[in-house]
């Protein structure tokens, strides 16, 4: 199934489109583009358009700046917010080099490389991500502000929730484009919402994110407010997560799901817990990438912070839901949504995969409040912390042959280089919190 190029070109002509969108991501998941008119549509679908890889950031050096773009004619979709008459649709792309091999930067493609190793073991990955985000005012210059437009909370429905004409515009926008959507509410802190749509295979749903970031930042505009996937945007209150399900399926047939075993999760999906598990402190680095990432990995805000799973509570890294059979998942809750989905998919999709290798057995679940614990009590019960800054989940990252290799040489070094310059520009400014509480005691 899919589409061909025949089938774009047909399609573009039909709906009258009149510029496409060429979109990949650079290393750190932001959404490119370059536009062409239609009359350049075949020359795109066969892969002859070039962009200078030396102005996307962690691409390549001036030197060998050239790239060439090849589309994904499945991903061609319109933009239903642009005019009907002069259409735009876009075609998300695989960045490759000039002599015509795969770039080792591209994040898509190292997202495939982690699925053909799935694939050779006979598994597809489904992930259904959970992309929490906020809605702010924007001030008279159109900048965003911090003020939340409500003052609802988890589930609320009008007249509290003035995000709702918002929302319902994302949804309808996003069903327009072929998104499957189960349900969208209010979360829990105020200005906070979800937009939740039906699981796919990890290379659509990577697609779909990025989609997804861009048509809810757009729609928020086109109602004067901005959409924010920060991570924790304000202090005191929950932040905004991405809590990924992932399953394995082999055909139509869930692996994970095992009736006649102890809570009724198969051998795999244990060992793909316990996978999670090991690599966790290091793909961190990669599911959590800004400074401000670890400010939401704290207690009391429905973030994850100890690495132990559980079959009910929120408070552990992984939480099973209760759904068996074709829905049995593995619900990873300390991505949040300013991570490259791409890259966060291949990282945790080749952690648990070396725990079905390697036929780890993860620690019983935990079913009590990690979070009541005392830290003595966490010791007894080894249940170790995520990183606590990017810095130090980067050490985590650069001991950990398995996830570096998911990544890959380029990708890392790069990562790795603009990483350190971000928590250096950090960790010397002064900030206000230090001023607060030193200026006048010392
Ligand atoms: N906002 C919470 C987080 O940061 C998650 C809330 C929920 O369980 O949906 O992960
Ligand atoms: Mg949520």
């Amino acid at each position: 199934m899919g589409f061909t190029n025949e089938d774009v070109l047909r399609m573009a002509e039909e709906m009258n489109v009149k510029f496409i969108r060429m979109q990949f991501t650079d290393i750190f998941g932001i959404l490119k583009n370059v536009s062409i008119p239609v009359s350049q549509l075949p020359k795109a679908l066969e892969g002859e358009i070039q962009f200078d890889g030396s102005s996307i950031e962690g691409f390549v050096r001036i030197e060998e700046s050239d790239m060439n773009l090849r589309p994904d004619p499945n991903s061609f979709v319109l933009f239903p917010w642009r005019p009907k008459d002069g259409a735009v649709a876009r075609l998300i792309c695989d960045v490759y080099n000039p002599d015509g091999t795969p770039f080792e930067g591209c994040p898509r493609g190292r997202l495939r490389i982690a699925i053909e190793e799935a694939e050779k073991m006979g598994y597809s990955m489904n992930a259904g991500p959970e992309a929490e985000f906020f809605l702010f005012h924007t001030d008279a210059d159109g900048r965003p502000t911090l003020v939340t437009h409500d003052q609802a909370g988890y589930f609320d429905l009008t007249p509290v929730d003035l995000g709702e004409n918002a929302r319902r515009d994302m949804v309808m926008t996003l069903t327009d484009m072929g998104f499957d959507i189960e349900a969208s509410h209010h979360e829990v802190a105020p200005g906070q919402h979800e937009i939740d749509f039906k699981y796919d295979d990890a290379l659509t749903m990577a697609d779909s994110l990025v989609t997804f970031r861009f048509v809810v930042r757009t729609v928020a505009q086109q109602h004067g407010l901005t959409a924010s996937f920060m991570p924790k945007p304000i202090f005191g209150i929950n932040g905004s997560g991405m809590h990924v399900n992932q399953s394995l399926f082999a055909g139509d047939k869930n692996v994970f799901f095992d009736p006649d075993s102890k809570y009724q999760l198969s051998k795999e999906a244990l060992s793909y817990i316990a996978g999670i598990m090991e690599h966790a402190p290091a793909f961190t680095a990669i599911t959590n990438p800004t400074i401000n990432s670890y400010k939401r990995l704290v207690p009391g805000y429905e973030a994850p912070v100890y690495i132990a799973w559980s079959q009910r509570n929120r408070s552990p890294l992984i939480r099973i839901p209760a759904r068996r059979g074709l829905g049995t998942r593995v619900e990873v809750r300390s991505p949040d949504p300013s991570c490259n989905p791409y890259l966060a998919f291949a990282v945790m999709l080749a952690a648990g995969l070396d725990g079905i290798k390697r036929n780890l057995t993860p620690p019983p679940p935990e079913e009590g409040n990690i979070f009541a614990m005392s830290a003595e009590e966490r010791v007894r019960h080894n249940i170790p912390s995520l990183p606590g800054s990017i810095e130090e989940a980067l050490k985590e990252l650069e001991k950990d042959q398995v996830i570096l290799d998911s990544l890959g040489e380029h990708i890392w070094n790069r990562f790795r280089e603009a990483k350190i310059i971000e928590w250096d520009l950090y960790r010397t400014q002064v900030h206000k919190w230090e001023v607060d509480r030193y200026l006048a005691k010392f």
